[in-house]
């Protein structure tokens, strides 16, 4: 499968990873929006929220048992940060591998569009 986000996973693209483990994968966003933009994914392709089923929402139940970890090591974890999904064409999702942004390191705006 032509994915950009499986080819990071199994490091044929090179990327700067931040966290790994056997399901999941998070390195530092190519064109950070703030101090701290890290994308977490799971090893597995699934393309996003909208596709996940009884049968893999265990990796993401481990992102998110991971996110605080990651933000800890990010040093967001105390003051604060974001996590955001963008899912479809409207959602603004332009990877089409489920990935969630943590976002940090300066306070954020409060418009949530
Ligand atoms: P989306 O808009 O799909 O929610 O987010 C995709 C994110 O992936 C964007 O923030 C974009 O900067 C990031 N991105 C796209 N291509 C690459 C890449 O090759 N390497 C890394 N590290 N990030 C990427
Ligand atoms: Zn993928």
């Amino acid at each position: 499968m032509d994915c950009l986000f499986c080819k990071i996973a199994t490091k044929q693209i090179p990327s700067q990873k931040v966290y790994e483990d056997k399901d999941v994968y998070a390195f530092k966003d190519i064109h950070p929006v703030a101090p701290v933009h890290i994308i977490v994914i799971p090893k597995i392709h699934i393309e996003s929220i909208n596709d996940i089923t009884e049968r893999n929402s265990k990796e993401v139940q481990r992102i998110f048992e991971l996110i605080p970890k990651i933000a800890k090591i990010a040093m967001v974890d105390r003051k604060g940060y974001r996590v955001i999904t963008n899912i479809g064409e409207d959602g603004g999702q332009t990877i089409k591998h489920l990935h969630f942004h943590i976002i940090g390191g300066k306070k954020l705006g409060d418009k949530l569009i």
